[in-house]
This record gives C-alpha cells, structure tokens and sequence, in this order.
C-alpha cells in the first residue's frame, strides 16, 4: 500500500512544472462497490482464473445465499434473497472483490496494447497503467483524448460484464502540462470534473508541492477529535498513557511509515499527546511533570516507553532505504531503479533539489548511516545485521537511531507487572521525584506544610517515608506482610526489591511498594484538594483490599506457570 503512494508521489513531481508533456491522472470512484458485483460474472472469473470448480460453487453458494431483512422501527420484517454483491463485512468479500480488481487490471492492460494509447510518462518500461488497492483506483495515461479514450472504453466494458459501474461525478482527472482543448475535449467525453490538488489517496494527502503543515490536518484533526472524545472520562494518567500509546500512537505511525514528518507536524504531534496526558485535555493548563523527551526513553532508562517520532521516521526511512538495496520486488523500487539509479548506486547517488521529499529523507538517512559506518561497505553491514538479527529490521533500526538515555536500576520495581498501571504511575512520578509536593511549587502556599504532621516541609523524602503519620502506616503494613527489612527511603525500598527474582513473595513486595505510594499520595490530594482526611486505619484497610485484588488477579498465573 505505502509502495503505490509512494510511486504516486513521485510521478505527480511533474505535475506542477509549467513545462513538461502532457499527462493525466483519473482517480475513479465505484458505485456502491461491494455491493453490485454481478454473481455470473464472479463465478466465471472464479473459474478463469483458475479455481477448481467445487470451490467456486462453495464460494457462490455463500455468496448467492446472502438475504436481506428490513428493519422497521427496530422489529425485522421477512426477508428476501440478493441477486448481486459480495456481502459487506463478510470476511470473504475482501477477496472477491480484489479478484474483480485483477479483471479490471487485465482489461487496462490490454487497453495499452492500443495503437492510440500512449503511457503517462516514466510508466512505460513497467508498463503501468494504473494503481489499484481494494476500490481505491489511479488510471495513468498520456494527457491526451485518444489515449484517455482506450481507459473509459475499459472502464464502460467492465461495468457492463461486472456490474462494478463508476460514478462519473465522484471521479476526478488530474490533468499535468495539457493544453487547455485537450483538456477540455477529455473531461467532456469522461464526465468526471478537474481535481485538484493535493487529493486524498488511501486516505492520505498527495500533491506534487511539498505538502505544507496545513496539509497533515487530517491527521493531527484526527488526533484531536480522539482526545475530545475521552475529555471528561476521569482518566487516571495510566489510562491516558495507555490511549496515547495504543491510539493516538497507532494514528501516527501510519503516517511516518509513508512520509517523512516535517519537523512542525511533529512538534504540533508532541504537543496533542503531551496535553492529553498530562491534562487530559487538549489545550495546556498545567506544565509536564517529566519532559517529553524522558518519557519517549524505554522504561530500563527511566521512560514510559512511547516511541521518539523522529527515530522511527528514520528506522522506516532505513527500512525503504535497505529495500532499494535489495531490489526487493516492488513496482516503486523498479521505477526507482530505472529512473533515480540508473548511473550510480543508493549509496553514491545525490538528491537533486527537484527530488521528492520521500527521495530526500531516504538519501539524508543514507547520509546518516555513512557518517556512523565511514563507508557504504560497513553501511550494508549494519543494516544486514539488522535484517538478519532476532526480531523485525525496525526495532533494530529504532534502537539505532533513538536518543540513548541513562540506564536505571529501578525500572522493574516500578514496572512490576503484577502492579495496576495507576500504582505503577504514581511510583514512577515518586521515584522520579516530580510529584508536586508543596516544597516543588513555583508559588509558595501559604502553609508549605505536610498535610499529615502538619509540622515539617512537605517533601518527597518527608511524604513518603519520614513522616510520621506514613511511618506508622508502614508498620502496619510492615507487619501484617511480615516485612522486617528497615527502610528509610523510597530509595532504599526499591534497592531491597530490585535484584529479587520474580517469585511471588517478591512481586507481591513490589506491588505493595506500589500500593502504598499510591495510597499516600491519593490521601494527601484529598486532604489537599477536599479537605477531607481518612483514619490511618482506613487507608490501611484499602491497603488490605487493593493488595487482595492484585493478589486473587495473579495467583492462578503463578501457580500455573510454575507447575509448567
Ligand atoms: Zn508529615
């Protein structure tokens, strides 16, 4: 899929030259797709491309045996039998459909067997008529009626044998160095209107300028209408870090695997994420408690594990880069072959300022990569151990090209696995030292006191262990898990649980470590924040049920696990 945008990328590069030959570009749009396949057309083709003939009645009798049934104020009424269409949402539609998409293929490409059909310039030595994923489809030719001509005579044949007919007004052509007639002349003949750029292809912008910050909108638009859907969800920053890695993240690499982010997008990217996280909204009422940049650290050095953008923009780069290598077997890495490297190697060849911007960050991670080896011989090696290593090419690339932080010996504790997501959060916040405690406020409150004792500065070395009125709920707690480590710090705590194997003492330790600070810290924001204050016997009776469930949650694993 990234292959065909990419290759549209390059070939619409000419499109905005006031001189080059004449070119078009149909986007075309069909009707109702999965719904009008012909079913005596789809058992035929079935049987010419070659399936054995049980299968093809198999498949026609799921096909043909779909009913419908009408839903009228929420009761179902009957039902009746379909004559066309692939069901919507059956998962064998897909395939059906992308087997007329061949038929369709084998009709364009016979189209430019035609003495009056001419290919789109740089298509011919491939002999690329058009770019097709699922019913998202380009036709490519000369930007000229009689080769526009031989495409709509195969568009018009494939709607009359298949039933996929197109939608003349939802179809665009993208005309590049045609006079104004000609032009004329083909848009009357097709009925489609005059695109404009950029135009949305597989759901991404395309356009032959450098595509502007304004014109990633849809993604960063995308993120944005996500975040406002949780605002208001009472997310713990667990939750939120969860949404961030798992959605918003998720949006995002869809992206970077196509294009290389302008550096704006990317900040404009950070900035979304990082209020939500830490505001959970979209503006910024409140600084980060940890920079971005340490959180995008793996959590063995201190971070939340999200990716760096920019590292993994470049570990795709280097992916495509090894691929032109390779001359893996692809439409766009042929054409690249032919038209970008047909004087000298990925490893010698110059960018030219009218490049794409695919091609240029391509040859910038090159550059990158040379500099780090010395020469392109140590280069391939690199990038062969890559290949070759345990695990996928674009987790070594990462590891190459990520900012490198410090490694921490508290990343276990802090992470245990048996730990809730929320407990674990508040350790990292602690650990770190960034919860805002009263000594770290920017203003001083008026009573920069702990809330507890009421008597010393709250700090987190006082909060969490000097306190009294903490000391004596880690006696109890102390004591009921018959504990009788002393421990002064959360320093020290983490130092007694972090070279302890994982056996079920030793989680259940550091779930407590967790447990604990996040029930200080829960009890300290609501005499804060509510001004209401619990008996220390209450917060160690939540104790008791929190370390319950975490207990009940994880022991049949062990239990399990170790008799395997
Ligand atoms: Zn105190």
């Amino acid at each position: 899929m990234s292959d065909n945008i990419n290759l549209v990328q390059e070939l619409l590069r000419q499109y905005g030259r006031k001189r080059s030959s004449p070119r078009c570009l149909l986007k075309v749009d069909f009707k109702k797709a999965f719904d009008s396949v012909q079913w005596d057309f789809l058992a035929n083709l079935l049987r010419q491309l070659g399936f054995p003939a049980h299968f093809v009645l198999l498949v026609m009798e799921c096909v043909s045996t779909a009913s419908y049934s009408v839903a009228v104020n929420g009761d179902i009424h009957g039902f009746f039998l379909g004559k066309s269409g692939v069901r919507q949402g059956d998962p064998l539609s897909p395939y059906l459909f992308i087997c007329c998409m061949e038929y369709f293929s084998r009709l364009l490409k016979l189209s430019s067997q035609h003495d009056n059909f001419r290919f789109h310039p740089r298509c011919e030595v491939q002999g690329i008529t058009h770019l097709a994923f699922a019913d998202d489809a380009l036709l490519l030719s000369r930007g000229d009626s009689s080769s526009v001509h031989c495409l709509l005579q195969q568009i018009t044949l494939f709607g009359k044998t298949s039933g996929l007919y197109i939608n003349p007004q939802k179809s665009s052509i993208f005309f590049g160095g045609a006079g104004t007639t000609q032009k004329q002349s083909i848009l009357t003949e097709s009925g489609f209107r005059e695109g404009s750029f950029p135009f949305t292809y597989l759901g991404v912008p395309l356009s032959p300028h450098r595509l502007l910050a304004s014109q990633f909108s849809p993604l960063l638009q995308d993120l944005k209408s996500s975040v406002q859907g949780w605002i208001g969800k009472h997310l713990t920053y667990a939750g939120r870090l969860e949404l961030t890695r798992s959605v918003l993240f998720g949006k995002v690499q869809f992206w970077l695997n196509i294009f290389p982010l302008p550096d704006v997008v990317m900040r404009n990217i950070i900035s979304i994420c990082r209020n939500f996280l830490w505001t959970g909204d979209i503006h910024r009422s409140t600084s980060a408690l940890v920079a971005w940049k340490s959180i995008c650290l793996p959590k063995s050095e201190g971070g939340l594990g999200l990716f760096d953008l920019r590292a993994r923009n470049r570990s795709f780069l280097g992916k495509q880069l090894w691929n032109i290598h390779l001359k893996m077997d692809s439409v766009w890495i042929r054409w690249i072959h032919h038209f970008y490297l047909s004087s000298g190697t990925i490893w010698s060849i110059q960018a030219h300022h009218t490049s794409s911007p695919l091609w240029k960050a391509i040859i910038s991670v090159r550059d990158l990569l040379l500099q780090h080896c010395g020469d392109s011989e140590s280069s391939i090696t690199l990038l062969n151990s890559w290949s070759a290593g345990v695990g996928p090419f674009l987790s070594h690339a990462y590891e190459f090209f990520r900012p490198i932080g410090q490694a921490v010996s508290w990343g276990r504790v802090v992470w245990e696995q048996w730990s809730l997501p929320k407990h674990s959060f508040i350790l990292w916040l602690a650990v770190l030292g960034k919860l805002r405690t009263r000594d770290r406020l920017r203003f001083v409150p008026p009573d920069p006191n702990c809330m507890f004792c009421r008597r010393e500065e709250e700090s987190h070395g006082h909060l969490f262990f000097a306190c009294e009125w903490t000391c004596r709920l880690w006696v109890l707690i102390k004591s009921w898990l018959r504990i009788e480590r002393v421990m002064q710090t959360l320093a020290s705590a983490i130092r007694g649980l972090r070279f302890q194997r994982n056996s079920l003492v030793a989680r259940m330790k550091r779930a407590a470590l967790s447990i604990t600070t996040y029930l200080i810290w829960e009890e300290r924001n609501k005499r804060v924040f509510d001004g209401r204050s619990r008996e220390i016997s209450a917060v160690f009776r939540r104790f008791q049920i929190l370390f319950y469930t975490v207990f009940h949650f994880h022991e049949k694993d062990h239990f399990l696990l170790n008799m395997g």
